[in-house]
């Protein structure tokens, strides 16, 4: 097996060229996809999947491309972003015309993937961008364009929108330390070959091909492919990089995007439309905003750019709605977020009494199988919905899927969390408490989407306001 793993890496350095051209396939089609819709009339009651392109784009992008790009990640590494991206691979033709500028310092802060993770997810929820194609012209649109630009302006022969700025950069980073292979360098072969003629290899990422170990920044071009005969594509396993390499392979930002990023407002993002603590939060203030006359906040004339505005589908956010909306994702996020920060420090402190930031990141990690599936889930529930809409499928057998998808990946975690404690620490009582500090973590996620699948979707109309608590 090791073999053709082998093989398929230096196929993959050997045949550049046509992976240029499949590249420039795709932007042609990822265009079409976000150019046509907006200039079509948006979709009535008879459209399906076959019979309308707004529709079929709708399903493209939202139904196969983002959930599947995302597990993809998991089993095949950054494949997707070294070799079919059309955004990076746009961003990269750019920079070969570009004005090669040293990379600025204010680009290389490592929050900028956490705060643009943040952003578009929220303003993908102000906009509904799942549903309509002109946020999709602004969000997906947007982001190509500043990729082209950052790729004319700075690097060279590199993609530096990859690498520090693309808003999904620090979520693919995290999912791929459980890919099963990595581009593996032989450090004594690459001595060994000192004396021969070398062809230089130029990274995208600009990655220290010879001592790299983290596959978190590598996007699987295979250009590195049997450089000095010293790299391959080699098998590990998916728990190598975090239990072997996290202890130094870890940072603040990636801890925050998976705490406060998936964790947090990622779920919330997801919980809203039958969330039965928004509905009670707009019962409270809508009626408090009209007992006091304001009745400007009810106004439904938002541009479409900044809240959902679409009168003819019957979708239209208030102002207030759009206010609430924006406080209750941000306010869920933080509060999961800061809970889970919490109890990670609490498992710190107690494997770790001189409580060092590594140690948090490095625990932080074991919640990279768990955050993965909740995200998996929250954007699988899209494909599950467009099919039923759109393609009169049922699927009664989704929730079980996504029960068992938490389960093994709540499994995955607690196994990660344990021998994570257990390089910090030998005593058996420190081992459990820390654990169990990262298992509520683990339950509260979980809980999370058992209010989403079932309480909320069962006994919504049903909960009356005095039994809330029910709901904590
Ligand atoms: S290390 Fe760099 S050149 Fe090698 S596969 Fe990864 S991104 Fe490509």
């Amino acid at each position: 097996m090791q073999k053709l793993l082998t093989k398929i890496g230096h196929w993959f350095s050997k045949h550049q060229v046509l992976i240029r051209r499949l590249q420039w396939f795709i932007i042609l089609f990822y265009a079409c996809l976000i150019i046509i819709p907006p200039f079509l009339p948006l979709p009535d009651e008879a459209a399906t999947l076959i019979n309308n392109f707004t529709v079929f784009a709708q399903f493209m992008f939202w139904g196969i491309w983002w959930p599947f790009v995302l597990l993809s990640i998991v089993f095949f590494g950054r494949l997707w972003c070294g070799v079919l991206c059309p955004e990076g691979s746009l961003s990269e033709f750019a920079n070969k015309y570009g004005r090669n500028r040293g990379i600025p310092q204010w680009m290389k802060w490592g929050g900028w993937p956490f705060v643009s993770f943040l952003i578009t997810t929220l303003y993908g929820q102000m906009t509904s961008v799942y549903q309509y194609p002109k946020p999709v012209v602004l969000v997906l649109g947007g982001s190509t364009i500043a990729a082209i630009i950052i790729g004319l302006l700075y690097g060279k022969q590199s993609r530096i929108w990859c690498k520090y700025l693309c808003p999904v950069t620090g979520v693919f980073a995290l999912l791929t330390k459980l890919a099963p292979y990595r581009y593996k360098p032989d450090k004594i072969k690459w001595h060994d070959y000192a004396n021969k003629k070398v062809i230089p290899v130029h990274c995208p990422t600009v990655l220290p091909l010879r001592t790299m170990v983290s596959s978190s920044e590598c996007l699987m071009c295979g250009r590195c492919s049997n450089h000095r005969e010293a790299i391959e594509l080699s098998f590990r396993s998916p728990n190598e990089e975090i239990l072997v390499h996290g202890k130094e392979s870890n940072s603040i930002w990636a801890s925050l995007i998976l705490i406060y990023g998936l964790c947090g407002v990622a779920l919330a993002a997801f919980q809203w439309t039958n969330s039965f603590w928004l509905n009670h939060m707009r019962d409270v203030v809508e009626s408090w905003f009209l007992s006091n006359n304001i009745m400007w906040v009810f106004n439904t004339n938002a541009p479409w750019w900044i809240f959902t505005n679409y009168p003819d589908q019957d979708d239209v956010f208030t102002w207030i709605f759009g206010i609430e909306l924006v406080i209750y994702i941000l306010g869920i996020g933080f509060i999961i977020g800061s809970t889970t920060f919490g109890l990670i420090s609490l498992a710190t402190k107690i494997v770790n009494r001189k409580y060092e930031i590594k140690v948090f990141n490095h625990l932080a990690l074991s919640l990279v199988p768990l955050g993965t599936a909740s995200v998996f889930i929250g954007l699988f529930a899209l494909t599950v919905t467009l099919l039923e809409k759109y393609a009169n499928q049922g699927f009664l057998w989704i929730p079980y899927l996504k029960a068992t998808i938490l389960f093994l990946a709540t499994c995955w975690s607690t196994y990660l969390a344990y021998n994570i404690i257990a390089q910090y620490s030998s005593s058996f009582i420190r081992k459990v408490s820390s654990l169990c500090c990262l298992l509520v973590v683990f339950a509260m996620v979980n809980y999370s989407w058992l209010l989403v699948l079932h309480i909320w979707t069962i006994k919504s109309d049903k909960i009356p306001w005095n039994t809330l608590w029910v709901h904590f």
